[in-house]
C-alpha cells in the first residue's frame, strides 16, 4: 500500500457557491492507493499518517485533476495543413490532413494534456479516420491503449456517420451535380473506408469486452443528428441504453445545423432527437451554438448536458453557445477544447479563461459566468459527462486522487493583491505552463514537470519521425480533390439564405 500526502499553501477541494470555494490554507490531501483518505492542514496530516511520500511546495495549489470535455485528435488540424474556416467547408479541407499514427498521435496529445492538468478527456475519434489497413476494432483499440499507457482518464467513443457527407442533402443528388470526373473521385474518397452500421457495433461491443482499466469508459457517438439517418441515431442509442455506456454527440454547432432541422423536420435537431427518445441525463451534446430557448427547455426537462468549446466556435465562425442562459436552467454544462483552442494547444486553463470572458454580456445588470463556475463547469460537470461522477470532480475522501499541484510564482509575482480569490487567480492568470505536478488515481503522471510514466522526448522524437517522410501520393491527391471540390460546396451553402431571429445575447446594434 503506498500512502502519499499531497500539500501546498492551499488546497482547493470543491466550489461552493457562484463566487465561493472551500479552501484549505496550509493543507494536505492524503491518498492511500489511489483514493483519497482524508484532507486537512498539513501539519495535522502529516501528524497523524505515516506516508510513503510527500508531493507539494510551498508557492503551490492543488486543485481537483480538470476535464477537458470534449476532443478529437492529437496534430491539430492546423498543424496538419487545414486553416480555420466556417465548419461546412472546413470539413472538407480537413481531406488534405496527413495521416498520422493514432498510438502516437494520442501519447503526443496526452502529453500535452497532461501538462496543463488535464486529468481526464472525453475523446471521440471519427471511425472513418481510422487506419484502412486494420479493422475498426484494433484501430480504435491504438487510441484506448495510448490513454491507458499515458494513465488519463478517458471517455473514448468512437463517431460515426450514414449520410450528407459532403454537403446538407443526400450525397447522390449532391453529386449529380458535379462533372462527371470530379464526382466519381469525390465518391470513392467518402467510400474509401466503408464501416456499416453493424461493424460499428460489433467493434464497440469488442471494446466494451476487451479489458479496459478503471481509468476508460466507452461511449456511443452518432456524429451529429443530420449526418445520421434515423435508423442509425435509434440503433445506436438502443446499444448504448442496452450497455450503459452513455452517448455523445456534435449538435447545433452552426446555423446551418439548425437550418437543417427548419427545412427537414420542422424543428431543430434537438427536437428531432427528443422524438425519436434519444436523449437523456447519460446524453452529451457537444456546441449547442443554435440552440432555441425551447431548445434550452428540452436540455432542461430531460436532462441532457451541453459540452461547450468556446475556442472551437470562434475559429470556425460557428458563433456564441448561449452558456448564461443553460446555467440559468440549470443545465449540466462541461467544457471542451475541441482539439485545437485558441492557441492552437490544449491548454485547458486558458479554456477556462475564454469560457469565462466569452459569456460577459454587456450590462451593469448581464449576468456572465465567474471564475468559481467556470471551474465547476471544468472539474465537476467534466466528471459528470464522463460517467467519473462518483469518483473525481471534488476532492473528498473516497474518491480517486486525481489532483493537479499548480505553482503559483508566475502568477503572483512581482505582486497580486493579498486579498485576490484563488480560484480568480487561477483562472484570470493561469496558464498549462504553471502546472507542475499532476496525479490519477494516486499516482504521480508528471512530477516536477517531468513525466514519469511517458517518455516525453522518445514519444516526440518518434512522431516526429513517423511524419518526417514526404507527403504520399494519397495525401497529395486528397488535397487537390479538396481544392478542386471547394467552390462548389461553398456555392451550395451559399444558395441558402441565414435564418433570422432575437440573438441569445445581443453585442452590439448597427443603428
Ligand atoms: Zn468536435
Amino acid at each position: 500500500m503506498t500512502t502519499t500526502l499531497i500539500w501546498g499553501k492551499q488546497v482547493v477541494t470543491r466550489i461552493t457557491g457562484t463566487s465561493s470555494a472551500e479552501v484549505i490554507t496550509d493543507g494536505a490531501v492524503v491518498q492511500r492507493d489511489g483514493e483519497i483518505i482524508e484532507i486537512g492542514s498539513y501539519r495535522d496530516m502529516r501528524a497523524k499518517y505515516e506516508v510513503d511520500e510527500e508531493i507539494g511546495g510551498s508557492n503551490q495549489v492543488v486543485i481537483p485533476g480538470l476535464i477537458n470535455a470534449h476532443h478529437h485528435v492529437g496534430l491539430t488540424p492546423f498543424q496538419l495543413g487545414a486553416l480555420d474556416a466556417p465548419l461546412e467547408t472546413w470539413i472538407i479541407s480537413r481531406w488534405a490532413m496527413r495521416d498520422v499514427d493514432p498510438y502516437l498521435d494520442t501519447l503526443y496529445c496526452a502529453i500535452q494534456m497532461i501538462e496543463s492538468g488535464i486529468t481526464t478527456v472525453m475523446h471521440n475519434h471519427m471511425a472513418a479516420r481510422l487506419p484502412a489497413d486494420v479493422g475498426l476494432f484494433d484501430a480504435a483499440s491504438q487510441i484506448v491503449d495510448a490513454y491507458e499507457d499515458s494513465g488519463m482518464r478517458v471517455a473514448f467513443s468512437l463517431s460515426h456517420r450514414d449520410q450528407n457527407h459532403l454537403v446538407y442533402e443526400d450525397d447522390e443528388k449532391f453529386l449529380a451535380t458535379l462533372p462527371s470526373e470530379l464526382a466519381s473521385g469525390v465518391r470513392d474518397h467518402i467510400n474509401a473506408r466503408p464501416i456499416t452500421l453493424e461493424d460499428y457495433l460489433t467493434a464497440n461491443a469488442e471494446l466494451l469486452d476487451k479489458k479496459q482499466s478503471d481509468r476508460t469508459n466507452i461511449f456511443i457517438s452518432p456524429h451529429n443528428v443530420h449526418w445520421c439517418s434515423d435508423d442509425m441515431l435509434r440503433a445506436m442509442s438502443d446499444f448504448a441504453r442496452r450497455n450503459n455506456t452513455g452517448l455523445h454527440i456534435h449538435l447545433q454547432e452552426t446555423i446551418y445545423q439548425k437550418m437543417y432541422g427548419s427545412r427537414h423536420w420542422s424543428k431543430t435537431p434537438l427536437g428531432h432527437l427528443l422524438e425519436l427518445g434519444v436523449l437523456g441525463p447519460e446524453v452529451s451534446c457537444a456546441h449547442g451554438v443554435w440552440l432555441t430557448e425551447s431548445d434550452v427547455d428540452i436540455l432542461a426537462e430531460t436532462g441532457t448536458a451541453i459540452c461547450h468549446n468556446p475556442s472551437s466556435n470562434l475559429r470556425l465562425k460557428s458563433g456564441v453557445a448561449p452558456i448564461n442562459r443553460l446555467m440559468d436552467r440549470n443545465v449540466t454544462v462541461a467544457i471542451g477544447i475541441d482539439e485545437a483552442g485558441i492557441n492552437d494547444d490544449n491548454d485547458i486553463i486558458q479554456e477556462m479563461r475564454l469560457a469565462q470572458k466569452i459569456h460577459r454580456e454587456p450590462g451593469i445588470s448581464s449576468r456572465s459566468p465567474t471564475s468559481h463556475q467556470v471551474f465547476e463547469l471544468n472539474t465537476v460537470n467534466g466528471s459528470k459527462i464522463t460517467f467519473f461522477e462518483d469518483q473525481i470532480g471534488t476532492l473528498e475522501p473516497g474518491k480517486r486522487a486525481d489532483l493537479v499541484l499548480i505553482n503559483m510564482d508566475r502568477i503572483e509575482e512581482p505582486y497580486l493583491h493579498p486579498d485576490t480569490d484563488i480560484v480568480d487567480a487561477l483562472v484570470f492568470r493561469g496558464k498549462g505552463l504553471d502546472v507542475d505536478t499532476v496525479i490519477v488515481d494516486g499516482e504521480a503522471l508528471l512530477r516536477n514537470k517531468v513525466f514519469e510514466r511517458l517518455d516525453k522526448a522518445d514519444v516526440i522524437a518518434r512522431f516526429k519521425d513517423s511524419l518526417a517522410r514526404p507527403l504520399t501520393e494519397r495525401e497529395i491527391s486528397r488535397g487537390a480533390l479538396s481544392k478542386q471540390l471547394m467552390p462548389s460546396i461553398e456555392k451550395w451553402f451559399s444558395a441558402w439564405p441565414l435564418e433570422t431571429g432575437d440573438p441569445h445575447y445581443t453585442y452590439n446594434l448597427a443603428d
